[in-house]
């Protein structure tokens, strides 16, 4: 007979948790979509695509999100292959970039890194990169897109060490690009994946190594010389595979592919999951909880207002750390103290939520929430412990808000607590001054949601005044009386929990103050404070 102990230990091994992040257009939803059909979570290629096109029209989600078109929401994408359970997490993009793009990665066990091969490392890879790295999660790179001119892949993995910071080590070569795509080498198993057209399943012919004079004959003797020029190159001058870097974060394994030929993902998808993490043990206020023996743990990561409007409920996705889960069961809901019954917990699938009954480390479930929930509390069966508190990030866009109505003012901060509590905008109060608020977002639609959640459900019409600053670095109280900075272009500013952060109008300015305080250390992220 199995124990509770064997059978999580058995689930367990079989979760991937994993987040894609990238940049918009890089080809997400094309890649998210390829895997999915690997699993067979969906029979039609176009499902995902269309879910993103029509999503508005066939959910029902908040107004907002009808008007824009787009939307505010997450979703955990789940699919079994090879007697894997893999978890995707959503990470939205484009307009609705928010913080919860930032904080869905805090529930990722490892990451997807997907980069245009014709544009390289861009902006939004990066800020995402830098929250990965902050949690030192492995990070597996796809470059998309090699049915198409793109960068010499050689400068594509330089861009990775030179904008990034981080070390590759390429498992395939692709052998030209666009019109003249060949396919790649595959680096571990020695064989050419020959590209035979899109959709096309890949030739593979093994070989007995990259000289292989039956390779001339496939690629033509111009291509196999550079082949195997740049593969000893890389033997030469690359990184070899290191599976300890990489679980550390230092090393991104690299595949070359094309989502959208479905050329390359089969081999990714089977190396990532021979390769990525299992959910391992996750660090609390009471040390390491190790993801079996511990009974039943998690933590919210993200609350999602509205799912259905007309029973005005929320959701809070709780990353499960530790033991099993099954439904009904009664946790301690450790910041109130309290105990909560989970008895209507969610599991997404590709498309439809469904009610799920045992749920184990590494997945994600969705609970009714009814308002006692806040971004980073912890659940668990027994014990009394805290998984390490999600951190702020540093805001981009900033705007003071006032309500309109001063009778309205005890729901206007109603509102905004709760608002602040889900995490939907981060609230300061300016120094000394505790009547005047700002807001902060990481994506400007943060506002709109906001302002229009404070109207409909508390019934608070505000104004919001956009403010010229940037960035937001949180200090140390003691720094403060010392620090030199120009009180003209500069706020500081109090966190809900008390903690003082300076904002800044420009990237100048915030060198310029970082240089003149060198002793002084300034923070991206309330993390560690
Ligand atoms: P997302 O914004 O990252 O989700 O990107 P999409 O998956 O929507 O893709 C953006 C565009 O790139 C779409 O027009 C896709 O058809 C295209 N695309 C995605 N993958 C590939 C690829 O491998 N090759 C080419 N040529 N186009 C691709």
């Amino acid at each position: 007979m199995q124990t509770l102990q064997e059978e999580v230990s058995i689930e367990m091994r079989k979760r991937r948790t994993f987040a894609i992040i990238s940049h918009p257009d890089a080809g997400k939803t094309t890649l998210t979509e390829k895997l999915l059909l690997f699993g067979g979570a969906i029979r039609e290629a176009g499902s995902v695509k269309g879910r993103k096109a029509n999503r508005h029209a066939t959910s029902d989600w908040m107004e907002i999100e009808k008007q824009r078109g787009i939307s505010v929401t997450s979703t955990v994408l789940q699919f079994t292959y090879r007697d894997c359970h893999i978890n995707i997490l959503d990470t939205p993009g484009h307009e609705d970039f928010s913080e919860d793009t930032y904080r869905t990665l805090t529930a990722a066990d490892s990451v997807v890194m997907l980069i245009d091969a014709a544009k390289g490392v861009e902006p939004q890879t990066i800020k995402l990169f830098e929250v990965c790295r902050m949690r030192g999660i492995p990070i597996f790179t796809f470059m998309n897109k090699l049915d198409r001119q793109g960068k010499e892949p050689l400068d594509l993995l330089e861009e990775l060490e030179n904008i990034l910071g981080i070390r590759s080590c390429p498992m395939n070569w692709p052998i030209g690009m666009g019109s003249d795509f060949k396919g790649v080498f595959n680096r571990q198993e020695q064989c050419l994946e020959r590209y035979v057209g899109r959709n096309e399943k890949p030739e593979k012919i093994a070989v007995s190594d990259v000289e292989d004079a039956h390779l001339t004959e496939l690629l033509g003797e111009q291509a196999h010389e550079k082949l195997q020029e740049d593969i000893l190159l890389l033997d030469i001058a690359g990184d070899p595979f290191d599976f300890d870097r990489v679980r550390a974060g230092q090393l991104t394994p690299v595949f070359f592919g094309s989502a959208i030929a479905n050329f390359g993902v089969e081999t990714f998808l089977n190396q990532f999951i021979d390769l990525a993490p299992l959910p391992g043990p996750r660090q609390t206020d009471q040390g390491q909880m190790d993801p079996v023996t511990t009974p039943f743990s998690g933590f919210v990561f993200k609350i999602q207002a509205n799912m259905n409007p007309a029973h005005r409920d929320r959701v809070a996705f709780i990353r499960i750390c530790t033991g099993k889960f099954e439904r009904g069961m009664n946790v301690h809901h450790v910041r109130t103290g309290k105990k909560t019954s989970l008895s209507q917990p969610q599991q997404f699938f590709a498309q439809d939520r469904a009610i799920v009954e045992t749920a184990y480390p590494g997945d994600i479930i969705g609970i009714f929430d009814p308002g006692t929930f806040q971004i980073g509390d912890t659940l668990c069966e027994k014990g009394n412990f805290q998984f390490e508190k999600l951190p702020l990030f540093s805001p981009e866009h900033f705007a003071r808000v006032t309500v309109k109505d001063t009778m309205k003012h005890k729901q206007f901060h109603k509102g905004l607590e709760q608002l602040a509590q889900e995490g939907a905008v981060q609230v300061f109060r300016i120094a000394n001054r505790t009547e005047d608020i700002v807001l902060g977002a990481v994506g400007q639609l943060q506002f709109e949601v906001f302002e229009h959640r404070l109207q409909a459900e508390y019934g608070a019409k505000v104004e919001l005044y956009r403010l010229p600053y940037q960035f937001a670095r949180w200090i140390a109280e003691s720094d403060l009386a010392s620090l030199y900075y120009d009180r003209s272009s500069c706020l500081t500013v109090k966190d809900l929990h008390d903690r003082y952060v300076m904002l800044f109008p420009d990237e100048y300015s915030l060198r310029f103050v970082t240089d003149k305080n060198p002793e002084v250390v300034f923070h991206p992220t309330s993390y560690g404070l």
